[in-house]
C-alpha cells in the first residue's frame, strides 16, 4: 500500500517517502522537531574521509562545513513550507535531514489548490533571502557574484554557500515533480482540471526531465545520474499517490469497515481459539471483554504463529495488539490509511458517533474498497449513506451475519 503524508526532499523537493527511524533530535523550532538521520552523519563522515585522503585535513573540514551549511539552508527552506502550512492549520511533527535533503513530516496536504500553491511557493524564496543576506553581511556587491566560485575552495565559505543557494533555488523551481516548481504547476493546473490529472502532467514532465538530467550525467557529473534516478522514482510515486487519493478521498471508514467482526475474549486461550479458527474464515478479530476495559485486535496469522512459540494455555490478551488509535465511522478512509502507515497493526477499532465500538477497519478491507473503486470509479457505497441509518447496529453478544440489504 502506498505511503502517504511523509514528504522527502531531494535538494529541497518533496516526495512521499519512508519512515523516520534512526534519527537524532537536535531541537525544536516553532513546534516542529528537527532531526538528523544517521545516514546523513555517515554521509558527512564519508565525504570528510575522501577529501582528507585527497587534500588533507583542512580541505576535509572545509568540505564538511560546506555541506553542513548547505543542508542547514535546505532545512530553513523546509520551514518556509512548514510555516505556510501552519498558517492553514496544518501541523508538521518533525523535519529530518537525510543525505538526499530535508524531509518534512507534514500532517496532510492542503485540500484547496490555492493553499497548496502558497505552501509550495513559500519554500524557494527562502534561498533567495539567504543568498541576499550573505551578500549584505559580507559587504560585497552583487556584481561580484560568480556562480563558478562554488567549486573554488579559495573563495570564502559564506560566498560559496550563497552560490549554492542560487543553484538550489533554480533547480527547485523547475516545473516538474518532485521539485517545488512541480507543485506550483500542479496547484495551478488543479484549479481547472482534477488533482490527479494535474499530478500526472507534472509527474510526466518530472520524469522527462529526469531522463534529460540522467543523459547529461553520462557526459558530465555522475552525481546527476543518481539525482535523475531519484527524481524519476519520486515523480512516479507522486503520480500514484494522487490517483490513490482520488480513489479514497470521498470514501468514509464506514464504507469499507467490517461491521460485525468476529470477537474473542482476552481470556480465551490459544487452544480454544485455534479450534475456532478452523471453522471460520475471518482474518482479523476484535478482542474485547464485557467491561470494554481490555480491548485489542489480533489476526489469524498472529494466532497461528503463536502456536510455535507459546503453550496452549496462553491467553490471547498477551498476544493481541492494544490500540493506540481509534477511528470513527465517518472519518475519511484516508485517515485510517495515514494511521496504518505509522503502525504495524492489521486492523483498527472503529467507533460510532456515540463513541461506541462499532467494528474494525483492516488493511485488507481498504484494499478491497480500492479495488472496487478502481474497477468501477462511479461505484456508490451505500453504507455511508442514508440507507445505513436504518440498519441494525453491531452490539456485544450479538453476531450480525449481513447488514447489507
Ligand atoms: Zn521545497
Amino acid at each position: 500500500m502506498r505511503q502517504r503524508s511523509i514528504r522527502v526532499s531531494l535538494l529541497n523537493s518533496e516526495v512521499w517517502g519512508s519512515k523516520m527511524r534512526w534519527s537524532i533530535s537536535i531541537g525544536k523550532i516553532a513546534g516542529t522537531v528537527v532531526r538528523i538521520h544517521v545516514t546523513f552523519l555517515l554521509f558527512l563522515f564519508v565525504i570528510g574521509v575522501i577529501v582528507f585522503r585527497q587534500n588533507g585535513a583542512e580541505a576535509a573540514w572545509d568540505a564538511v562545513a560546506f555541506i553542513t551549511l548547505v543542508f542547514a539552508c535546505i532545512i530553513l527552506h523546509e520551514f518556509g513550507h512548514i510555516l505556510m502550512a501552519r498558517f492553514f492549520g496544518i501541523k508538521t511533527r518533525d523535519v529530518t535531514l537525510f543525505p538526499i535533503g530535508g524531509v518534512a513530516n507534514i500532517e496532510r496536504m492542503p485540500e484547496r489548490p490555492y493553499q497548496e500553491l502558497l505552501v509550495a511557493l513559500a519554500g524557494p524564496p527562502i534561498y533567495l533571502v539567504i543568498f541576499l543576506s550573505i551578500f549584505l553581511v559580507s559587504g560585497k556587491g552583487l556584481s561580484d557574484f560568480d556562480i563558478e566560485k562554488i567549486n573554488d575552495t579559495g573563495t570564502n565559505l559564506a560566498i560559496r554557500v550563497a552560490a549554492a543557494n542560487v543553484i538550489l533555488m533554480t533547480f527547485n523551481l523547475l516545473p516538474a515533480f518532485p521539485m517545488d516548481g512541480g507543485r506550483v504547476l500542479r496547484a495551478i493546473l488543479a484549479m481547472w482540471i482534477t488533482k490527479s490529472k494535474a499530478t500526472k502532467i507534472a509527474a510526466t514532465i518530472g520524469q522527462g526531465m529526469a531522463l534529460f538530467i540522467g543523459f547529461m550525467g553520462f557526459f558530465g557529473n555522475p552525481m546527476l545520474i543518481l539525482i535523475a534516478v531519484f527524481i524519476f522514482i519520486a515523480a512516479g510515486s507522486e503520480s500514484e499517490t494522487a490517483i490513490f487519493h482520488d480513489i479514497t478521498h470521498d470514501l468514509t471508514i464506514r464504507d469499507a469497515m467490517i461491521e460485525a467482526p468476529a470477537r474473542l475474549h482476552p481470556r480465551d486461550t490459544i487452544r480454544t481459539v485455534i479450534d475456532y479458527l478452523l471453522g471460520s474464515t475471518e482474518n482479523e478479530f476484535l478482542v474485547i471483554d464485557n467491561t470494554e476495559l481490555e480491548i485489542g485486535t489480533i489476526t489469524r496469522e498472529t494466532l497461528l504463529l503463536a502456536l510455535a512459540s507459546h503453550d496452549d494455555g496462553t491467553q490471547i490478551s498477551s498476544l493481541m495488539s492494544r490500540p493506540e488509535h481509534f477511528v470513527y465511522e465517518y472519518d475519511s478512509l484516508e485517515n485510517a490509511l495515514t494511521i496504518f502507515e505509522r503502525c504495524n497493526d492489521q486492523a483498527l477499532i472503529v467507533k460510532d458517533i456515540n463513541n461506541q465500538i462499532s467494528g474494525l477497519i483492516s488493511r485488507a478491507a481498504i484494499a478491497q474498497a480500492i479495488l472496487i473503486k478502481t474497477a468501477r470509479p462511479d461505484w456508490k457505497f451505500f453504507r455511508g449513506g442514508i440507507l445505513s441509518k436504518s440498519l441494525p447496529k453491531f452490539s456485544h453478544g450479538q453476531r450480525v451475519a449481513s447488514l447489507l440489504p
